[in-house]
């Protein structure tokens, strides 16, 4: 009889701290709906991407030299450097340059190592198309302007986590001139003057 009233005050126990815990996640989640909410609204917000975000890659034409190391050092090999050997010159004159973005994994390599900083990486991310062929992009399209986030009029630019003032995790409402955490290198000197 004892064993059995046991058996019943344990299980009255359980319920009423399974209950509890029951009650505790609801009023956290309940909690969370009071929240802000941390999505961003693409393609009416965006992120900011980082300083050193690898996308599209920038071309100037003028600069190149036709040494195809990017070529060299990309793990396919997928720069096509087209050129000819200008004999009254006796240098390399480039005729045609091209990535195709199909296949690159924007490693970043190329830019890497180009010795006259002829390519560069853009934030561009947006390279969505129907036909896989206008992802080979000729020296022209190579060449064009990036996209920037913080100059289109459409969009709410966001920046993101590490680019955020100290103690701030929502970009959300956030004034255009806050401080990035930390101070530069400069600032630094200045102070220690
Ligand atoms: S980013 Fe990488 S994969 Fe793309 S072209 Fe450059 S080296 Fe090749
Ligand atoms: S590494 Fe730079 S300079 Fe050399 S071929 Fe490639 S893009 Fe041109």
């Amino acid at each position: 009889m004892l064993k059995f009233l046991k058996q019943v005050g344990d299980y009255a126990k359980e319920a009423v701290q399974a209950g509890r815990y029951i009650g505790q996640g609801l009023s956290v989640t309940f909690d969370h709906m009071r929240r802000r909410p941390v999505t961003v609204q693409y393609p009416y917000e965006k992120l900011i991407p980082s300083e050193r975000f690898r996308g599209r890659i920038h071309f100037e034409f003028d600069k190149c030299i036709a040494c195809e190391v990017c070529v060299r050092v990309c793990p396919i090999n997928l720069p096509v450097v087209d050129w000819d050997f200008d004999k009254a010159t006796k240098k390399k004159k480039l005729k045609h340059y091209s990535i195709d973005f199909g296949v690159c994994i924007f490693c970043g390599n190329c830019v890497e190592f180009c010795p006259t900083n002829c390519l560069s990486m853009t934030e561009d991310y947006e390279l969505s198309t129907y036909d896989r062929h206008e992802l080979n992009y000729d020296s022209v399209a190579l060449g064009r302007l990036p996209y920037k986030v913080t100059l289109d009029p459409m969009v709410t630019p966001l920046r993101e986590l590490v680019y955020l003032p100290k103690g701030v995790m929502d970009p959300h409402g956030l004034p255009a001139d806050a401080p990035r955490p930390g101070a530069r290198p400069e600032d630094l000197v200045e102070q220690e003057k």
